[in-house]
């Protein structure tokens, strides 16, 4: 008899089984129907033996203090700060987010300091009364030029809708700068674990209370691995069976490739946000591991709507579907919804961890430990 069963072994799953396991001394066994664990942050080596991620580039970063000190419980860290280019129709590469350098570039401008460029953005920006769509955000900081050029376009790509049909929440992960910075992120922690994610996951899952077992789906083993409380981490409403409709999840098609040079492009991922292509970005992952190799690995992103659940989609009549199956979530006892996909949250990695690490504190404050079982 398992004290839990953990359906999903990526960052949810994995770090709830983990704080079981050694915390609370209870029996886990955590499943993926993935032939490995790590979910969407699995890393391996490809044929050339360079080290790339299947699912699409993950960067790490953080500012929370409480979740770099746990995850550096089982990693060593390469310091990493991400720089995104975006590619322009007429072959131009300029720094996004979109900053000083940006806008001196694409207008032959020479701003140099920051009260200038406000006052360029000032002068571009249109009023919007109340900002609610992603388009909103762009427009009321840039101006519709901007925004045509840098989000309009690869946000049609990615989500297959108009950034007037998603939540503001969306193109507002992405700042506008006045300054020079040209990092794609600005967290006090920035770094990729040392030799990969995958390692990482394979010293949080090494202890003897913990059964992995890969390759496996939820359904066929329910009934054969008896289990006194459950974690779920996969897609909310394929728990409830779909019961209220399908949930939106937006998918991507991954296309690596090894070439026969040593770098590709200048920095970790370049951005293609015009419309005249059908993939939104390349990423090269020697840049981000730092791996010396005489070839280099890429991988380009197309979005699809058919495919792997990758992304929820934020928009007003997906978040009242999902609180339906919120309230069917809440309803069930001695089942924990946790994670991107069983919370129906656009969660970075360091997001769900910290999320994972509140439902410890949960399960710590309601469920009598083993022993007293
Ligand atoms: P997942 O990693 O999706 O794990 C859930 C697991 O559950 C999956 O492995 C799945 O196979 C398994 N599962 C589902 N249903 C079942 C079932 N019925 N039976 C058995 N197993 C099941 N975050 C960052 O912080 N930085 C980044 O740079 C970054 N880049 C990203 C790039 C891409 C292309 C994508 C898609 C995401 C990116 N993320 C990034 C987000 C990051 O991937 C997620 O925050 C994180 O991996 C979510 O972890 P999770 O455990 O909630 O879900
Ligand atoms: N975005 C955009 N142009 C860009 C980068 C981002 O329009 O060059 C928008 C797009 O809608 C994207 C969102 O901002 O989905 C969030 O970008 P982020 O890089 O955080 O996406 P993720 O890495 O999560 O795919």
């Amino acid at each position: 008899m398992f004290d839990w069963l953990i359906v999903g072994a990526g960052f949810a799953g994995a770090t709830l089984a983990e704080r079981l396991a050694s915390v609370r001394g209870e029996r886990v066994a955590i499943i993926d129907r993935r032939e490995h664990v790590g979910g969407n942050a699995f890393d391996e080596r490809d044929a050339a033996g360079i080290l790339m991620h299947r699912y699409g580039p993950h960067i790490f970063h953080t500012n929370s203090d409480q979740v770099f000190a746990h995850l550096s419980r089982f990693t060593r860290w390469r310091a990493y700060e991400h720089r995104v280019l975006a590619r322009l129709a007429d072959g131009r590469l300029v720094p996004m987010p979109i900053n000083r350098t940006t806008v001196n570039r694409l207008h032959d401008l020479s701003l140099t300091t920051e009260g200038e460029v406000e006052a360029f953005f000032a002068s571009r920006a249109e009023h919007v009364p109340e900002i609610r769509s992603s388009e909103d955000v762009v427009v009321s900081r840039v101006g519709r030029e901007l925004y045509e050029t840098f989000f309009r376009g690869y946000t049609r790509k990615q989500w297959g809708l108009d950034p007037s049909e998603l939540d503001k929440s969306v193109t507002a992960r992405v700042p506008t700068r006045n300054s020079n910075d040209d990092r794609y992120f600005t967290d006090t922690h920035q770094f990729m674990p040392l030799h990969g994610y995958t390692a990482m996951f394979g010293r949080m899952l090494d202890h003897p209370n913990i059964t992995v077992l890969t390759g496996t789906d939820y359904r066929a083993v329910r009934d054969s691995l008896p289990h006194r409380r459950l974690i779920w981490t996969g897609p909310v409403d394929e728990f409830f069976g779909h019961r209220h409709g399908r949930l939106p999840y937006r998918s991507l098609r991954f296309r690596h490739e090894t070439l026969d040079r040593e770098w590709f492009q200048p920095v970790g991922t370049v951005n293609y946000p015009g419309e005249e292509v059908p993939f939104t970005r390349i990423s090269e992952y020697k840049h981000l591991t730092g791996q010396v190799h005489p070839q280099t690995t890429i991988t380009t992103e197309y979005p699809a709507a058919e495919g792997d659940p990758y992304y929820p989609v934020p928009r007003p009549e997906n978040a009242a579907l999902y609180k339906r199956y919120e309230a069917l979530a809440d309803a069930v006892p001695d089942v924990w919804f946790v994670g991107r996909l069983a919370t129906y949250r656009y969660y970075n990695m360091d997001q769900v961890v910290a999320q994972a690490l509140a439902t410890f504190r949960r399960i710590e404050a309601e469920v009598p430990p083993r022993a007293a079982n």
